[in-house]
């Protein structure tokens, strides 16, 4: 039907008999010429349409704005004057033959360049609609070249793609599972993935030694970050490797994706062990494009007369950190609620300052309201946090936990309102993570997931779990993480140790994770891995606000599709079949709203 998509014309091919398929992006009626631009995937380009072709003109005349149109025309330069630089088809129109309407439409509910005037929930219930607008073909475009590279990377380096179960037994990676009741076993039911962890692990004990998949996972979580409940991950696996083998491989491979699909040449890649990025940056993802670092004080202030300060200094768990703003004394008073707001939410029950007007004054040369309580120790604090004249000192002094978070997200709050980067992208690793976090009873939970290996020996992890490294590591670009790994448990009596540590009885693992406990008993080759967060590194890549953005038909915060009305009631007779009473819609939980 097409000889060539709308996009593709250009002044070279003046002359040319061309056939267009594609929608009236704006149809104009410039007295007795009708101009219609008609768009497809690749681009607008602009007809015309005479009255010496009256059928021709009829239906230019009849069609209205998303009608489905095939045109066939010769290509001409558009006349002096009436030319669009902005456009690149914008020196050329096509002349219309003939024009066929394949299809009318209803009036569309938003104007495509109009979008910004609807509210997001307009957009995703007509998502077929959304999706005809050039920013978003771009960016799925985009998703689709990076997979591309993905993909050609990983065959070169001797990965196979093998496709692993929907339809499972939990795999835990600490989020809520999806269920599906099974019919044929009455009572029964599946789990849907919440990532391929445990079949890319038995992959390795079958010997296929190097698996990749682009791969669905799904986690029911609360969404309150931007999140979504199926997402899509670039999941990998090895065999007879060590972390930095993992490492360079997948850092191989994300150089090479932005070199071929961007064009940036990315800097090395530093390797931070987590300790320090939570020291320095408050974060175990730090940004590191932003200049600004959380400094210790505890010694300091131990002894101040300002409790809010003292306590926490001298406590075990507590922290006292200082964060210098270089330029910052500029803030306002109201700059400076806005901030103590802001860090209210992370838990810090307020936000202490300094500002550094003119410091060879020494006291007399700072501003705040807390300077009376340091006057024994402003030389030196200063000199720690090396301040100069108009820097502004932000600190935070609670438990360590608040304090990183706190002053960790006020940092990247103030790069980003203060412009501070110094370059465009900072990628790193961290690594040397706990093998697990506790929570405030104590408990302890596997901060990456159970099945990573300790980077102790057998007799120090039992003799001390709560103390042991494991051997994860994280792949970060510009405070997101991009990605994240271990090497792997391949002996079952470490995996049955990490089990009890995390509270998992012999049953109970026997009853979750037998398949696996056994296959470690029947030559499990040392191995590890990683996944890539595919909609993230597709939203960072494409500077995209929300990973929304990069998906095709994402789900809204409350985990629902507008456009299909998913999820559904379903029939009693369905439900019946599956052996499924549901309770009274008053005693139903949920979270409510959709
Ligand atoms: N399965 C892990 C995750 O989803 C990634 C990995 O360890 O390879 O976070």
């Amino acid at each position: 039907m097409r000889s060539h998509y709308c996009g593709q014309l250009n002044e070279t091919q003046v002359d040319k008999e061309v056939a267009l398929c594609g929608w009236v992006h704006r149809r104009r009626d410039h007295g007795g010429v009708i101009f219609l631009d008609l768009r497809d995937r690749d681009g607008i380009a602009q007809i015309v349409v005479d009255p010496d072709t009256p059928e021709a003109f009829a239906n230019a005349d009849r069609a209205r704005n998303e009608f489905v149109l095939r045109i066939r025309g010769r290509i001409r330069l558009r006349p002096d004057g009436t030319q669009n630089p902005n456009m690149p088809t914008g020196m050329i129109e096509v002349l219309a033959s003939d024009v066929e309407v394949l299809n009318t439409a209803a009036t569309p509910p938003f104007q495509l360049d109009e979008h910004g005037k609807v509210g997001e929930e307009i957009r995703l219930k007509h998502r077929y609609i959304d999706l005809r607008r050039p920013e978003m073909i771009d960016k799925l475009r985009l998703r689709s070249r990076i997979t591309h590279s993905v993909r050609a990377y990983l065959e070169a380096q001797g990965f196979l793609d093998i496709e692993t179960p929907i339809l499972t037994r939990a795999t835990p990676e600490g989020a809520r599972d999806y269920l599906v009741p099974s019919r044929t076993h009455p009572g029964e039911f599946f789990a849907l993935p919440q990532s391929p962890q445990l079949f890319k692990q038995l992959l390795m004990v079958s010997g296929f030694d190097r698996y990749y998949q682009i791969a669905k996972c799904f986690r029911d979580e609360d969404l309150r970050a931007d999140r979504q409940p199926e997402f899509t991950q670039i999941d990998l696996e090895a065999s007879f490797v060590e972390e930095s083998d993992i490492m360079s491989l997948t850092e191989g491979m994300i150089c090479q994706l932005f070199q071929e699909v961007l064009d940036v040449n990315l800097p090395a890649f530093p390797k931070m062990p987590y300790s320090e990025a939570m020291n320095r940056y408050g974060s175990d993802k730090p940004d590191l494009r932003i200049p600004l670092e959380l400094v210790d004080v505890n010694d300091l202030m131990r002894d101040v007369d300002f409790k809010v300060f003292s306590g926490p200094a001298k406590a075990d768990d507590g922290r006292v950190a200082a964060l210098k703003v270089t330029g910052g004394a500029k803030l306002s008073r109201k700059d400076i609620d806005a901030y103590t707001d802001f860090v209210n939410i992370y838990g810090a029950k307020g936000l202490a300052w300094i500002k550094v007007n003119e410091r060879a004054k020494g006291i007399e040369g700072l501003q705040s309201p807390i300077v009376k309580f340091m006057e024994g120790i402003i030389e030196p604090l200063l000199d720690r946090v090396g301040a100069e004249d108009g820097d502004i000192i932000f600190f935070g002094a609670d438990k360590t936990r608040v304090v990183n978070e706190a002053l960790g997200a006020l940092r990247v709050k103030l790069g980003e309102d203060l412009d501070l980067y110094t370059q465009d992208w900072a990628p790193l690793w961290v690594v040397d993570f706990p093998m697990f976090e506790a929570d405030d009873a104590g408990r302890l939970a596997a901060l990456h997931h159970p099945f990573t290996a300790p980077s102790c020996t057998p007799e120090a992890f039992k003799s001390e779990p709560a103390k042991a490294l494991s051997r994860a590591y994280d792949m970060v670009l510009n405070g997101t993480e991009l990605g994240g790994g271990s090497i792997r448990i391949h002996d079952q009596a470490m995996q049955r140790a990490v089990f009890e540590v995390l509270g998992i009885g012999e049953e109970e693992a026997e009853e979750k994770f037998g398949f696996l406990l056994d296959a470690l008993r029947f030559g499990a080759p040392p191995h590890g891995g990683l996944a890539f967060g595919l909609d993230r590194l597709v939203m960072l890549m494409s500077g995209a606000k929300t990973i929304r953005e990069v998906i095709a038909f994402p789900k809204t915060q409350s985990a629902a599709c507008l456009m299909t009305d998913a999820p559904g009631e379903v029939s009693a007779e369905q439900l019946k079949e599956l052996n499924i009473r549901l309770r009274p819609k008053a005693q139903q939980g949920g979270n409510g709203e959709v």
